[in-house]
Order: C-alpha cells, then sequence, then structure tokens
C-alpha cells in the first residue's frame, strides 16, 4: 500500500506551524509497513488542495489529510474533497450531538458555524472525535482510500490510532495484529550500534529493527506482525537476545522510560538510597531524581556545592585534596561522593563535577567532566568524560552518563 499524506493549512506554508502531523503520521504508518512515498502541504485554498488531490489519487492508494476542518470559512478540506469525489456534504446526527455536548459542558452557546461541522462526506465512514468538535472521515473513490483527520494534534493523534486504524484493519480484513518494543541503549552511537547489527537489521524481516537516535540515546524499534499474541512475544523475545548478545552492555530500558526513570525503578527495586553532591550540574540531577513520586523512598538528599570553599566548609571536601588535584579532577569528585554518602547517610552517592563552559577552567576544556560514585563497591571510583555541545547540553549529558553508571554499579 502506497501512501500519501496532504497537510492543509496556510500557517504550514508561512512557517507559524511546524507540521509535526505529517511527521507523526509517516511514523506511525512505517511502523505499520506502509510506505509513505509523497508529503504535500498545501496552504487553504480549494484550487490547489484539487490540485493535489489529483496528483496524489494518480499515484497513491491511501490519502490522508489534515487540517482543515474546523467551522471558520478557510476550513475546507471538507468541501474540497466531497467535490472531488463528487459527493454531497449531509448531515451526521452522532457528530451533531457530539458538538452540543462539549458547548453544554463548557456552557457556551452554540453558532451556525459549529453545525457546519456535523456535516460529513455522503457515504463516508466517520470517525468519531473525543478530544475536539470536527468528525474525521475514510471515503473510498474509484479504489483510493481518502481520510480527513483534524489539524490540532491532541486529536489528530488519538482519532489516528483509536478510530482509523481498528477501521482500516477490519477493512483489510487481516486478522494479524502488529505491535512493537523499543530498546533503549546508552553510550552506544546510532552508527556503531548499526554496524554492530548490520547483518542482523537487514536480515530481519518479522520483526523489522528500526533505529532512531535523538539526545545521545539510540533506540531500537522491533515491529512484529503476527495473528498470535503469544508467537509475537516469542518473535520479539528472540530478536531482543540476538541483540543483546551483542551489544547488550549499553541497553538500559524499555519503552519511553528515561534513564534517570530506570535509575529510580531500579533502586526502588533493589531498595537502595542515594545522595548527591552536584558541582556542574547544579542541583538538576536531585530535582529530576526528585520529580518521581515515591522518590522519598530511595532519594536522601544532596548538596549543591558550587563554590570552592562550600565544597570545603558544606560538604566537608579536604583541602588537600582541592590544592593538590583541584576541583575538576576525578580526586575531588571521589571525595565529593564520599562525603555525600556520609553526611546523608545514603548507601550510594554520586557527584558530578565539570567545566560546562563558556570558558576554560583549572585549564580544562568545557566539557571535562568527572563523576564520583561512593557506596555499594568498596573504595569510591570516578569516571572522566569529554563531553561536547554548549552548558546546558553536557549539564545533561553529564547527568545521563551519572544514571547509565549507576545503572550498572
Ligand atoms: P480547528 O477546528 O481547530 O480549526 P482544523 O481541523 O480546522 O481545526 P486547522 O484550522 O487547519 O485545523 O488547524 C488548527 C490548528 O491545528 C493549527 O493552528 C495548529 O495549531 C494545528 N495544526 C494544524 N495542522 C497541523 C500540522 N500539520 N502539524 C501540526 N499542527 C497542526
Ligand atoms: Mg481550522
Amino acid at each position: 500500500m502506497n501512501a500519501e499524506i496532504i497537510s492543509v493549512g496556510s500557517e504550514l506554508l508561512l512557517g507559524q506551524i511546524v507540521n509535526t502531523n505529517a511527521a507523526y503520521l509517516s511514523q506511525e504508518l512505517a511502523i505499520l509497513g506502509v510506505n509513505v512515498f509523497h508529503q504535500t502541504t498545501v496552504g487553504d485554498n480549494d484550487t490547489r488542495l484539487t490540485e493535489a488531490l489529483i496528483q496524489a489519487k494518480k499515484r497513491s492508494d491511501l490519502i490522508i489529510l489534515t487540517g482543515g476542518l474546523g467551522p471558520t470559512k478557510d476550513d475546507l478540506t471538507k468541501e474540497s474533497v466531497a467535490r472531488f469525489v463528487g459527493k454531497p456534504l449531509v448531515h451526521h446526527e452522532q457528530s451533531l450531538h457530539n458538538i452540543e455536548e462539549f458547548f453544554k459542558k463548557r456552557n457556551r452557546p452554540m453558532s451556525d458555524n459549529n453545525r457546519k461541522q456535523a456535516l460529513v462526506i455522503e457515504g463516508s465512514h466517520v470517525l468519531m472525535n473525543h478530544f475536539g468538535m470536527a468528525p474525521g472521515m475514510v471515503v473510498t473513490f474509484e479504489g483510493v482510500l481518502f481520510v480527513l483527520l483534524p489539524g490540532p494534534p491532541k486529536e489528530m493523534k488519538p482519532m489516528f490510532t483509536n478510530e482509523l486504524l481498528p477501521y482500516i484493519t477490519a477493512q483489510v480484513g487481516s486478522r494479524e495484529s502488529i505491535t512493537s518494543r523499543v530498546l533503549r541503549f546508552f553510550d552506544i552511537g546510532e552508527s556503531q550500534l548499526e554496524t554492530d547489527l548490520l547483518d542482523i537489521i537487514e536480515g530481519q524481516t518479522n520483526p523489522t529493527i528500526a533505529p532512531l537516535a535523538s539526545e545521545g540515546e539510540v533506540t531500537l524499534r522491533l515491529t512484529v506482525k503476527h495473528a498470535d499474541e503469544k508467537e509475537q512475544q516469542r518473535l520479539l523475545d528472540e530478536t531482543e537476545a540476538l541483540i543483546t548478545n551483542r551489544v547488550g552492555d549499553y541497553l538500559y530500558g524499555y519503552g519511553d522510560t528515561s534513564l534517570i526513570e530506570q535509575l529510580f525503578i531500579q533502586l526502588q527495586q533493589k531498595q537502595v538510597t542515594i545522595a548527591s553532591a552536584e558541582s556542574l550540574t547544579g542541583g538538576k540531577f536531585s530535582g529530576m531524581l526528585t520529580s518521581f513520586a515515591g522518590s522519598s523512598s530511595v532519594f536522601r538528599g544532596g548538596v549543591v556545592s558550587y563554590a570552592t570553599d562550600v565544597k570545603e566548609k558544606v560538604l566537608g571536601v579536604q583541602g588537600d585534596i582541592i590544592n593538590k588535584f583541584g576541583v575538576i579532577s576525578s580526586q575531588c569528585a571521589k571525595e565529593m561522593a564520599r562525603c555525600a554518602k556520609d553526611q546523608y547517610r545514603a548507601e550510594i552517592a554520586i557527584s558530578f563535577t565539570g567545566v560546562a563552559g563558556p570558558a576554560r577552567q583549572e585549564e580544562k576544556e568545557p566539557g571535562t567532566v568527572f563523576i564520583g560514585i561512593a557506596g555499594l563497591t568498596k573504595e569510591p571510583l570516578s569516571y572522566e568524560l569529554n563531553l561536547a555541545g554548549g552548558r546546558e547540553a553536557i549539564r545533561d549529558r553529564a547527568i545521563k552518563y551519572g544514571c547509565f553508571y549507576l545503572l550498572n554499579e
């Protein structure tokens, strides 16, 4: 099946909004194994939208339009498609009811314009909008499926997943269902991961394996098609084992779980308490860790020992160490972690010290980072990193590494 996405909206052409709908739909369709060969963006203009429909119909079996289903004059997607397929707009009782309810709940009067939103293309399959007013539609015309979805992402996404997909699956009559598993990796680049797994990625069709990199992390999405749920899981497990056999050291979690969340989960499971001493990261690590409900069961406390004399006087780092090695040093990082662990009576402690930049410090380049860990092993240990990027990137990346090291403690 060849699909095409038509994004309707003059704001998109003016660059006032970013076309996240097309990105979302392309990603979702790729997961389903549907090829998207074209994305078109047109303004709120009947002539140009009709031209786009003519082009799309020649080359695609599934055409998904987003935007322009609202009540205002510039919203003309429904009208243009209706004319294109030669069908009138007719009243849809359930949608009108949905719109009336929407206004009743908000205690606002309803205008005639809003009634217009309850019009649908005759003979179309209507997709209910549970997060807004405009209904979506699926129209079949000369063997091509035209799908109309609303513009606002918070309406479009649930309609796509909960209304459109079940409808299309039922139409296609396939009993095969699709599910995916996301593996999350850290401390390995996308190209390295791809190189290490090249033969598996290329040789594998069910599940398929799709790598994606962002923010210093790489994910692999395994997507499997099978009618039987147990068999789906078996195929996923089998492929995951092939992958972890090679790059398992870098795997830290699944799904949407971030490194810090994974750390929180692991600390909770193992019932280990933690403390922190933060210089470089200015308290961000503690802030992130305490964003999870129930963090008091694992997080003891931390100190933001930013200035050198605070490291000494508040945290208790020995002056000798600072004088001899400086604060941007492995020795200082270890000592900071040891002090935090003792002071806060935690089982494990982490410290962050380094140069966020832009200026050098202690003759060290921005991106030089030392992370100290004291606790479960006998002697405190430290890791040195040379990170790239601006201040925020360096700080954020340092926190991710800190979490990763703790997970492997
Ligand atoms: P409404 O009923 O809100 O008018 P609509 O279906 O008519 O919805 P548009 O008027 O085209 O949709 O767009 C409404 C809003 O939805 C836009 O202002 C924008 O915030 C968002 N939106 C529309 N198209 C896209 C897109 N392709 N990507 C991301 N956001 C979009
Ligand atoms: Mg609109």
